[in-house]
């Protein structure tokens, strides 16, 4: 598995709205490395209709977690493909322990990126998200509109509200969820010594430019 000793090696943390899944692809696109989401992976498998594609997005619309053995199935198939040699950016894994440690297995991540906001913040955001149907870029009515309301700036597919985030009660069980699942995955990263801590309140520019440092700092 030639993954293991990626030079970079970077989980994104942060709770739904956070701008992780943002932050991750800049990271990417400066470091040329693939960013791999699994919110994004799941989403693909669920569009499927197979059997397991209908599973995950059972899962997916009640707000809760897809179980450990899916998800670490699904992250080491794609962790094993070519791209992820030279590194790779993971966006919302690991979520559980039980995930942490079987990633912990596999490899250790060079640095765990937290990007913290708080609920309020995090649920006045996630009720803006959209999503295109068509390639599955990410935007936000207000802090990330596409160029042309409702039209992909990337394929010009159609934006519509992710259909989890639609429903409130789901919203808040899947923050309420993600605090309880990641107070100990912060513990034991920091103990570990590669968790960086960002407050993702600030503008884009201005949490990439604290990541970025962080980074640069963890790496010297
Ligand atoms: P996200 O796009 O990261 O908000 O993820 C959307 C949904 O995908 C979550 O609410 C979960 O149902 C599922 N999901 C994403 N990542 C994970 C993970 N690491 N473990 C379990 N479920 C996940």
């Amino acid at each position: 598995m030639p993954f293991r000793k990626a030079p970079f090696r970077i989980a994104m943390l942060g709770p739904q709205g956070s701008g992780k899944g943002t932050q991750g692809d800049l990271l990417a696109a400066a470091f040329g490395i693939p960013i791999i989401s699994t919110g994004e992976l799941f989403r693909q498998q669920a569009a499927t209709r197979t059997l397991l594609g209908e599973q995950i997005a059972s899962y997916i619309n009640q707000g809760k977690l897809v179980p450990d053995e899916i998800t670490n199935t699904l992250v080491e198939q794609r962790l094993a493909a070519a791209d992820c040699v030279a590194g790779f950016i993971i966006d919302g894994f690991p979520r559980t322990m039980g995930q942490a440690m079987v990633a912990e297995q596999l490899f250790t991540f060079t640095q765990v990126v937290l990007i913290h906001i708080d609920d309020h913040e995090a649920l006045r955001r996630i009720s803006g998200r959209l999503r295109c149907a068509n390639c599955g870029a990410g935007y936000n009515a207000t802090a990330r509109p596409p160029k042309k309301a409702g039209v992909c700036d990337h394929c010009s597919g159609p934006l519509s509200p992710r259909r989890d985030d639609m429903e409130n009660v789901a919203l808040q069980r899947r923050l309420n969820t993600y605090r309880e699942q990641s107070t100990p995955i912060l513990e034991y990263y920091q103990q570990q010594g590669s968790l960086i801590t960002i407050d993702g309140k600030q503008p884009i520019e201005a949490v990439q430019r604290d990541i970025r440092a962080a980074i640069d700092k963890k790496s010297l």
